[in-house]
């Protein structure tokens, strides 16, 4: 489902990505890994356009993402073409960042009514059944700040989820959460995976990379050090700089 060749990216004299290659089928989940500054939230970032990158091809289901290729030369697509291609996969960032002023229903079925054309009865059903599925069916009319984080980044996912993307990309989706609400919120990324939506993942819960991961990759400076399954790159890392990161964080 995502494909993504010679992944290049500078901000200015940065070079956070340096010829990154990742494939996810269809229905797997990829977890990355990787000290801070690795490049984990830039390649994120690259999947799904928020950030232009310098070099390189990423591919969504075949359809090349940002640009279209005539004669082997890449030409820009336009502003309007890359917020369509960036409907293509929702993400759900370490902070919520949901619309304060709107409902947790409101937050759900905005994008379906405006940028979907659906009628608001329509999206309002799917926004309540996908409100039921993140275990919150009784909380729809709360404002984001009457529902606790945990509750919260489980709208900013039904919200994502309300676009029909085939493919959910998460940054840290519980590291800015209080301990006890960390648990809820897996379950839900769980499921989702058990669902089989493609996904990629980056975070610090191990434990749980274990778990949902079919492929984890280590990232550090800019390029995938190591990949594999799960139990191999945790307990059998090949590379020096993945087993120096696993002893510090395992
Ligand atoms: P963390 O675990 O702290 O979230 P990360 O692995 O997500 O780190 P990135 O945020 O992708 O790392 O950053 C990769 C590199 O790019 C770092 O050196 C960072 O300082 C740099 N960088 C990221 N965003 C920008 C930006 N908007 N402008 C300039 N440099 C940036
Ligand atoms: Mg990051």
């Amino acid at each position: 489902a995502v494909e993504l060749s010679g992944i290049h990216k500078f901000y200015g004299g940065v070079h956070a990505l340096c010829g990154v290659d990742l494939s996810i089928a269809r229905g797997e989940v990829c977890v990355a890994i990787g000290p801070s500054g690795s490049g984990k939230s830039t390649l994120l970032r690259c999947i799904n356009q928020l950030e232009v990158i310098s070099a390189g091809r990423v591919r969504l289901s075949g359809v090349l993402q940002g640009y279209r290729e005539i004669d082997g030369k890449l030409h820009e697509l336009s502003r309007r073409e890359i917020s369509e291609q960036r409907r293509r996969t929702g993400m759900v960032f370490q902070r919520f960042n949901l619309f304060p002023h709107m409902t947790a229903l409101q937050n759900v079925i905005e994008g379906p009514v405006h940028v979907k054309r659906q009628s608001k009865k329509q999206a309002r059903e799917r926004g309540l059944a996908l409100l039921d599925r993140v275990g919150l069916d009784r909380l729809g009319d709360r404002y984001p700040n009457q529902l606790s984080g945990g509750q919260q980044q489980r709208v900013a996912i039904a919200r994502a989820l309300a676009m029909d993307p085939e493919v959910m990309l998460f940054d840290e989706p519980t590291s800015a959460l209080d301990p006890e609400l960390v648990g809820e919120v897996l379950d839900v990324i769980k499921d989702l995976a058990r669902t089989g939506m493609t996904m990629m993942l980056v975070t610090h819960e191990i434990g749980f990379a274990r778990e949902v991961a079919d492929h984890l990759i280590f990232m550090d400076n800019g390029v995938v050090v190591e990949r594999g399954k799960p139990q191999d790159v945790l307990t059998n890392a090949k590379e020096p700089r993945t087993k120096a990161f696993l002893s510090k964080v395992l």
